[in-house]
């Protein structure tokens, strides 16, 4: 819900009468417009008192905050929500996939898996990847999980995801990764030994068995300078996974609930045995607002299909998918080449294009 500037401006100096000009606006109400609009810095007018100014913040801040998962071209963004359904606005931010290693496996599991991180499906002119790699101990072997995590860092560029159930295992993973800004689960068992020992700008997965232990968990992270945060409520099974996706989507979007403001994870390999349930819980996880989603495995087809469907829900519905209107040349085509006349409806113009493109 966009923030109104007749609230904005009754916040400002002498309830936004004093109209004195310094911020460059010609009255308080224009300067309260620019504000709602993020067309101007809360800070250019000087005479907010603090608590003014904190209020302002407040009401600014978007409801589901932003966090940014990997680094360089394997960049993940995610968050930044607006709305509950997608014919309200748009999804703003499509969820990223993981494919979890695990310290149980061989070394030539974690090689198979990591060269996943490499693929690239392409359709309708994008291209999807499979986004980050979760790296989970199950064991009490700190020296090798370590050589998980090495294994994974000279493996692939993608981003790290650092789970275990012994703190010092996960610090250790975490100080040799650092410099790939990995993204640290934090459970309520374990946030008193990591969360002083964590760098204040580390990116977060709080993980917790319900609604209630998850809200109490973001709070002990942001009391300890913690705020890049993902929120995992644990979900096990479809019905719960369902419910509290929804429940925390509405609780920031409608009633501005500060603990549930962050992107959402999911871990459909703690929610299954079996990899095809997985995957079924992942594609309800897809459509219904997950911004991470853990998965144990993925094939080829099997990750194209995610794919597609994510790119479906993830496409703006207000904005028909297209192509520039114009010439195309494939296969080195020359003046006397037949041409294929066709419309810039993507669909359609890809399936021509690729039919174009293999008709050497
Ligand atoms: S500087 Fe502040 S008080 Fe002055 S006009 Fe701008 S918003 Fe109003």
């Amino acid at each position: 819900m966009p923030v109104k500037a007749s609230d904005i401006q009754k916040i400002l100096p002498e309830g936004g009468k004093k109209n004195c000009k310094e911020c460059g606006l010609a009255t308080c109400f224009a300067f309260a417009m620019k504000l709602a609009n993020a067309g101007i810095a809360l800070e250019k007018c000087t005479y907010l008192a603090p608590e003014s100014k904190a209020e302002l913040e407040d009401m600014l801040m978007a409801p589901i905050r932003q966090v940014v998962l990997g680094q360089g071209s394997r960049q993940v963004v995610l968050g930044e929500e607006e709305v509950m359904y997608r014919h309200q606005k748009t999804f703003m931010r499509q969820p990223a996939f993981a494919i979890q290693i695990t310290d149980e496996e061989t070394e030539a599991v974690w090689e198979e898996k990591i060269a996943k991180l490499g693929w690239q499906f392409e359709r309708l002119g994008k291209v999807s990847r499979i986004d980050l790699v979760a790296l989970h101990s199950r064991g009490s072997n700190g020296d090798k999980y370590l050589q998980m995590v090495r294994q994974a860092m000279s493996g692939t560029d993608a981003g790290l995801i650092l789970s275990a159930a012994d703190a010092a295992t996960l610090l250790a993973a975490y100080e040799a990764c650092k410099s790939r800004d990995p993204l640290v689960c934090v459970t309520p068992e374990n946030v008193a030994a990591l969360a002083p020992r964590l760098d204040k700008q580390a990116a977060v997965c709080a993980r917790a068995a319900g609604l209630e232990s998850l809200a109490a968990l973001v709070d002990k992270l942001k009391e300890a300078g913690l705020e890049r945060l993902i929120i995992d409520p644990g979900s096990l099974t479809l019905r719960d996974l369902v419910r509290d996706q929804t429940l925390i989507r509405r609780g920031a979007l409608q009633h501005k609930f500060r603990a549930f403001g962050y992107p959402t994870a999911f871990f459909a390999v703690d929610a299954a045995p079996d990899l095809s349930q997985q995957l079924l819980l992942a594609a309800a996880a897809v459509a219904k607002y997950a911004g991470v989603i853990v998965v144990e495995d993925l094939t080829l087809d099997l990750f194209q299909i995610l794919a597609t469907q994510r790119q479906d829900i993830y496409t703006d519905p207000r904005v028909p998918p297209t192509v520039e209107s114009k010439v195309y040349a494939f296969n080195e085509a020359g003046r006397s080449a037949a041409v294929l006349v066709t419309t810039n409806f993507a669909l359609t113009y890809y399936a021509v294009a690729g039919e174009a493109e293999n008709s050497k």
